[in-house]
């Protein structure tokens, strides 16, 4: 017995001084390269860089001493084709992922790069090389259903659009109790996700409420398990809104997927490249997506509404009865989501101008003016970003509920998600 345990327990020695081995530690050296590539690209583009918690003094030389955009670009394909010459298969499965995700990534990087040099893209073939996804948008013609249904609920003269604006109007959270809303419903999202989800027992986030900005709410992860998450009041903030960015930003969204991924990835497995976020990488869609399929994972079926009734609508002063057919609206407008992407598209790729995409959008995604002006100024800003929302909540809500699969598998597989160094391609599989 003693003999055989020796046996096994040597075994990994001797595997050590295998070309595959050598082929992990190039991997490692892969990497950090990657991590110095990402960082001086987030030098030349403010805002490419989501988010940094590895060594500090990697951003420090990245600052000090960034690369012209050309070498970038030079340094990002040879890059990837060092990677390209590690034959996976002598890789295990686990570094074999790990390679498929820098390869994406670094096909991100060139992408984002060559356009940083004037390179312009189609919609959806910048939205493939970015994030690793090629959409598939619908002709507005299919949302004339769902605008028909609302016209019904809604009824009454003038635009629906407009109609959709004054209901929403009754359910804005008022700016004194929007903290003690946002607080409830960041709690409600978070409580849910920890049944099922571990964080280390550090890990919190600071609450801020902003103005100016093209996004409705974002995530800023400093590491440590720690992040900012700020909210955009520049337009209303309906009540409906607290859970979407509770579960987004926070639980089980870009804070846990953030979190996990240091505490599993970075200082579990020593992999450097996951201490850096770029924005315009395959790792947005799999952060756009989790986060916002995070929300009817945590509250499934009826769940959301009927705690934004019992809890929210109480702290915000609106009155719990008008809460069923506000249900029923948003559920309608739900299906309208697609049509501001195809929309988007068409005014990215210059088939539309801006006001015919500003009265789009307010025939189509029911839109206000103001609302349809930050669509715009999000498109001008982050481009063909936008499919990682609806898109990628799609695929990963796909997989999570793939073979009618019951609570409990759906967290264990988004945990997995959340934790692993997951690709679009693996949604599919
Ligand atoms: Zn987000």
């Amino acid at each position: 017995m003693i003999r055989r345990a020796l046996l096994l327990a040597l075994a990994p020695l001797v595997l050590a001084a295998t070309p595959a081995a050598a082929q992990r530690s190039l991997l490692d050296g892969i990497a950090i390269d990657y991590v110095k590539l990402t960082l001086e690209i987030g030098e030349r583009e403010p805002g490419y860089v989501d988010a940094y918690f590895g060594p500090p003094e990697m951003a420090t030389a990245a600052k000090a001493n960034p690369r012209d955009v050309k070498a970038l670009s030079a340094a990002a394909a040879a890059l990837t084709a060092k990677l390209t010459a590690i034959e996976p298969s002598i890789l295990h499965p686990t570094e074999q992922r790990r390679r498929a995700y820098l390869l994406g990534q670094l096909k991100a990087a060139e992408t984002r790069l060559a356009m940083l040099q004037g390179k312009k893209f189609k919609f959806v073939d910048e939205a493939e090389a970015l994030f690793g996804v090629r959409p598939v948008l619908k002709p507005l013609a299919e949302y004339d259903a769902a605008l028909a249904q609302l016209d019904k609920m809604l009824p009454g003269p003038g635009p629906l659009a407009a109609r959709v604006a004054a209901e929403a109007g009754g359910f804005v959270i008022p700016t004194d109790k929007a903290d003690a809303v946002m607080r409830a419903a960041i709690a409600e999202c978070r409580a849910r996700t920890f049944k099922h989800v571990t964080l280390p027992a550090k890990e919190r986030f600071d609450l801020e409420f902003v103005k100016n900005q093209p996004w409705g709410g974002y995530n800023w992860f400093k590491g440590d398990t720690h992040s900012l998450i700020q909210i955009n009041t520049d337009l209303p903030v309906t009540i409906s809104r607290a859970i979407d960015l509770g579960c987004h930003e926070g639980y089980p969204g870009h804070h846990t997927y953030m979190s996990r991924l240091e505490e599993k990835l970075v200082n579990g497995r020593g992999w450097i490249e996951f201490s850096v976020y770029p924005l315009y990488s395959p790792q947005s869609f799999i952060a756009e997506g989790s986060a916002n399929a995070g929300i009817k994972l945590a509250f499934p079926g009826d769940e959301q509404a009927e705690f934004e009734a019992k809890t929210l609508y109480p702290l915000a002063g609106i009155a719990p009865s008008k809460a069923v057919k506000h249900d029923a609206v948003l559920k309608a407008l739900e299906e309208l989501k697609g049509a501001s992407v195809t929309i988007q598209q068409m005014y990215l790729d210059g088939e539309i101008d801006r006001a015919k995409a500003v009265e789009l959008l307010g025939k189509y995604a029911l839109s206000s003016p103001e609302g349809a002006a930050k669509s715009l100024d999000f498109a001008d800003r982050y481009r063909s970003y936008v499919i990682n929302y609806g898109l990628g909540a799609e695929m990963i809500t796909q997989a999570l509920e793939a073979g009618g699969a019951d609570e409990k598998t759906r967290w264990e597989r988004m945990v997995l998600i959340l934790s692993e160094p997951t690709v679009p391609a693996d949604l599919a599989r």
